[in-house]
């Protein structure tokens, strides 16, 4: 379908839920799902995104920040959200005012948050703690013993789950994955021994639910890059992918001008092109503003008039330029996709990244907030 829109994102609204479904499959029965819709869902829109998740059964879902769960709460999105990468002093009092439910990384988070002024009677929070199992970001260090200690003399907050976070999951070649597996277990024993008895804990993203191991899935599964139809590579020796999931967004452009241009004309900011041959060039409504990374300058490709056509010359702030040597019909005003499909040929984040050097993650999270979305069924 095309949109009235300079460059914009459309988003399926049924693909988001029919991987939403193979990610529940692919957990099992005992598990449910975390949905992450961080980063506005990962460029998707996490209103329309949570919307759909919601509608189609999910009970939870995941932010980075307080900010990005108001805005769920002020669009009425009534699941629990959790708060995964930390609370600013100044937003303690918001968690209980729009029902955001905070990861602990450390003791001292759980003390303060256990300081928090609480109303008489009130319940008291409930909080995950993340335990850092060897990937040396967000999670407490801890031992179990000073972990219990802290826990048990907590008034006003209530430890519900306990979480880690994977460092290497789609990597076989590396011990990383197992090593962290067998810490949070030993942790659980050891919390459950002193009386620490969390109800939930998760651990695994999407690279962790595609590539399983013994362990990993425990009540809940976190998945973000699944939802939106990706899962990374693996490494080493493997299983195939025990998850199917397709992109669930496609993004596109228009042309603003065509020219044909003689041999030698040097195209964009710095010559960097120089036409071999007499060509024919399309200039797009879409440049490193619209999150077209800059790396694709002279290396990237979009789909054209249904065939590859690489790009020229530098991304520009605003405009991208392209070789229509092949495809001559194309006119001003026609439609361009640099991220989906027409016809056989196709383009996805993954592939982008490949040839920018980045990650898919960054490719989809790029995608800058001029860009305009559209959700279809
Ligand atoms: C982003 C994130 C996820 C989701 O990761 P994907 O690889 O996108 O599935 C899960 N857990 C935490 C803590 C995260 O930061």
């Amino acid at each position: 379908m095309s949109q009235k829109a300079r460059c914009y994102a459309e988003i399926s609204r049924s693909q988001i839920a029919a991987n939403y479904r193979a990610v529940k499959t692919a957990a099992g029965p005992a598990a449910d799902v975390i949905c992450v819709v961080k980063a506005d869902a990962y460029g998707h829109g996490s209103v329309e995104v949570s919307r759909t998740l919601c509608r189609e059964g999910a009970r939870w879902l995941a932010v980075s920040s307080v900010e990005e769960g108001i805005t769920l709460r002020r669009a009425g999105i009534d699941c629990r959200v959790l708060v995964m990468a930390g609370v600013m002093p100044w937003e303690y009092e918001a968690l209980r005012e729009f029902r955001l439910t905070p990861v602990a990384h450390s003791l001292d988070d759980l003390r303060r948050l256990d300081e928090v002024r609480t109303p008489e009677n009130a319940a008291p929070i409930d909080v995950h703690l993340k335990i850092d199992t060897g990937m040396d970001r967000l999670g407490t260090l801890a031992s179990a013993a000073e972990i219990a200690a802290v826990v048990l003399a907590l008034r006003n907050v209530r430890v519900e789950g306990l979480m880690s976070h994977f460092a290497s999951a789609a990597d076989f070649n590396s011990p990383q994955t197992e090593d962290q597996i067998r810490l949070f277990e030993a942790m659980s024993r050891e919390l459950n021994e002193l009386g620490v008895r969390p109800p939930i804990s998760h651990f695994s993203s999407t690279n962790a639910i595609a590539f399983p191991r013994p362990g990993a899935t425990l009540s809940m599964v976190r998945p973000g890059h699944a939802i939106y139809g990706y899962v990374s590579n693996a490494r080493g020796t493997f299983r195939a992918p025990a998850l199917h999931v397709s992109p669930a967004l496609s993004w596109r452009t228009r042309i603003v001008t065509v020219k044909d241009i003689p041999a030698g004309a040097k195209v964009g900011y710095g010559g960097s092109f120089v036409a071999p041959a007499p060509m024919r060039i399309a200039v797009l409504a879409a440049g490193y503003a619209d999150g077209v990374p800059h790396r694709l300058s002279n290396k990237g490709k979009v789909i054209a008039g249904g065939t590859l056509a690489p790009i020229l010359g530098t991304v520009s702030m605003d405009l991208t330029t392209i070789d229509i040597t092949p495809t001559p019909q194309l006119q001003p005003g026609d439609e361009v996709t640099l991220l989906g499909r027409e016809g056989d040929v196709s383009l996805d984040a993954q592939q982008i990244a490949r040839t920018a050097g980045t990650i898919s993650y960054n490719i989809l999270c790029g995608i800058s907030a001029r860009v305009k979305r559209f959700y279809v069924d």
